[in-house]
């Protein structure tokens, strides 16, 4: 299963590595064939190039969209070497054989991450491209195909191993691969286009993604796992770069992602703000007057919790809160950028992995969540609303003060991030209680109290924090018990969406508890 590389077709809009895998391959006597502007950088670099236009006859025309689509390439791609007939119609037709095939398309994901207009996008689409990537892969019994740049040198090394030929099982992993890239290309065209012309349910879906890593395991060491990146270029845990400690497991992937989410709703020109996550929800949060004093401050409300945890900053890394930050166990700590006395203190913590993102995530932009079930996956618009002081309805007879209204917002936009039902205390600017994720509102009311009386213990403070704090729920009180609880911990005011049977009966205990309440009108549940 042997078969030698005599000619090459040559043609890629990302020139990286291109003179030196032509050369390499000239130098062993392989015919090279090339496209406009492929052919241009390698005859610039003195080597010899065959234009595919001398091959079929034809010029490149119509701005490029047709420059290989013709049977002079598609037979050469397409022939099988060992049968009779095919070998006749090459021969009859002046159609020679073509061995390996390297392609990398049309920039069409970078244009779209670059905000490109429609046209533009258009025209970005590869359509000789991926015909010849299909065709070479469909062949690969005889045929390579490269479709990555990082695949120059294996080439070149299988190459040498094997006297300048490839191995079919060589070959094979060439083709698998370039069907999963054209296969996420088209993905990448079809899922761009559901946007722009705004269908929220398409009837087809593809989903796609380019292997970032390999993990370990998975939630659990029983289970495999990879991690995947979607080509989208935000800011966030996929695009980061890592600058110490060992690899991300899976968990920690999850976990970075919903801290980072988290602190870039705290926009920085309102201050420092800090972020602690551990199994997907908020441990502690808080803004600060300096990112380490919004460390200590999202560190107290649960210090228990926050050991082993992951920690998300909303500014730069400086010395003092990565002084701060080792005072205990952190998994992992992800900031836009990170001053070169931060990194030098926390070098000497090898477990503790430093991740940089280069700005915040937007959290009012729109992307698509998926949710895999058995048979099928959901597929819903992230949760992107977001919602200000003029969006609040105020619903009981005592009205927040302004300081209430600034700590039922943080409360709010904290508790969009805790896992439902979500019930979170804050007051000035950092949590005192978050209870998360429990069956019944009242038992995540209950939670929230109960830890808000262990930070006041914590702290050495008398009674509990939740005395004067805000609360919010992520969704409706179904019921006055979760209002009352809350009440009876001490929050003096309340933020909710509203919108239940029993609001009357809510707001009416609010009043009497002398709370002051606010509807937002919007839910944020997140399971
Ligand atoms: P070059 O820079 O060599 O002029 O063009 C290389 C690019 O053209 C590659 O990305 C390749 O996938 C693409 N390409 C090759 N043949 C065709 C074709 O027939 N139509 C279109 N639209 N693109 C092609």
């Amino acid at each position: 299963d042997l078969h030698p590389i005599r000619r090459a077709l040559l043609s890629v809009s990302d020139k990286t590595g291109l003179i030196d895998l032509g050369r390499a391959l000239s130098e062993r006597g392989v015919e090279l064939l090339s496209t406009g502007g492929s052919a241009k950088a390698l005859r610039d670099a003195g080597l010899d190039v065959r234009d595919v236009a001398d091959v079929t006859g034809f010029p490149e025309m119509m701005d490029g969209r047709v420059k290989t689509l013709h049977p002079a390439v598609h037979g050469g791609l397409l022939a099988l070497r060992d049968n009779a007939e095919h070998q006749a119609a090459m021969e009859a037709h002046g159609i020679g054989a073509i061995d390996l095939l390297v392609v990398n398309l049309y920039p069409f994901e970078a244009t779209v991450a670059a905000g490109a207009g429609y046209n533009d996008c258009i025209e970005n689409i590869d359509i000789g491209g991926p015909a010849m990537i299909r065709a070479a892969a469909k062949n690969h019994a005889f045929v390579n195909v490269v479709v990555d740049v990082e695949d120059y040198e294996p080439l070149l090394g299988e190459l040498r191993d094997n006297d300048g030929a490839t191995t079919l099982a060589f070959r094979q992993t060439l083709a698998q691969t370039a069907y999963a890239r054209t296969a996420a290309y088209d993905a990448a065209v079809s899922t761009w286009m559901a946007s722009a012309i705004d269908a929220p349910a398409p009837r087809r879906r593809a989903v796609a993604g380019t292997l970032a890593q390999t993990l370990r395991y998975g939630e659990n060491p029983h289970q495999s796992a990879a991690f995947y990146t979607d080509g989208s270029d935000r800011p966030g845990v996929a695009t980061a770069l890592q600058l110490q400690g060992k690899a991300l497991s899976y968990n920690n992937i999850n976990d970075t992602d919903a801290a980072f989410e988290l602190v870039s709703e705290f926009d920085p020109k309102d201050g420092p703000a800090v972020a602690i996550i551990k199994h997907a929800n908020p441990c502690g949060v808080a803004r600060g007057a300096t990112m380490a004093e919004a460390y200590t401050r999202a560190f107290a409300c649960d210090q228990t919790s926050a050991f082993g945890g992951i920690i998300a900053l909303n500014g730069e890394l400086d010395a003092e809160t990565a002084e701060a930050i080792t005072g205990i166990f952190t998994e992992v700590v992800i900031a836009p950028s990170a001053t070169e006395d931060a990194k030098a203190l926390f070098s000497a913590k090898k477990n503790l992995r430093l991740l940089t993102t280069g700005g915040l995530a937007d959290p009012t932009a729109r992307a698509q969540t998926i949710r895999q079930v058995a048979g099928g996956y959901l597929m819903q618009d992230k949760d992107n609303g977001r919602i200000g002081l003029d969006d609040l309805q105020v619903v009981t007879k005592l009205a927040p003060t302004d300081e209430q209204l600034q700590d039922l917002l943080f409360a709010w936009t904290v508790a969009k991030h805790v896992k439902s039902n979500a019930i979170v205390y804050a007051r000035d600017g950092q949590t005192v209680g978050v209870g998360a994720g429990q069956m019944s509102r009242l038992d995540s009311a209950l939670i929230a109290a109960t830890k808000a009386q262990r930070m006041a213990d914590a702290l050495g403070l008398d009674g509990s924090l939740a005395k004067g704090a805000a609360v919010a729920s992520d969704a409706f009180f179904p019921f006055a018990d979760g209002l009352l609880e809350a009440a009876a911990a001490g929050a003096s005011c309340v933020i909710q969406p509203g919108g239940s049977m029993r609001d009357d009966e809510v707001i009416a205990a609010a009043d009497e508890a002398g709370l002051a309440m606010v509807f937002t009108g919007m839910r944020h549940f997140r399971h």
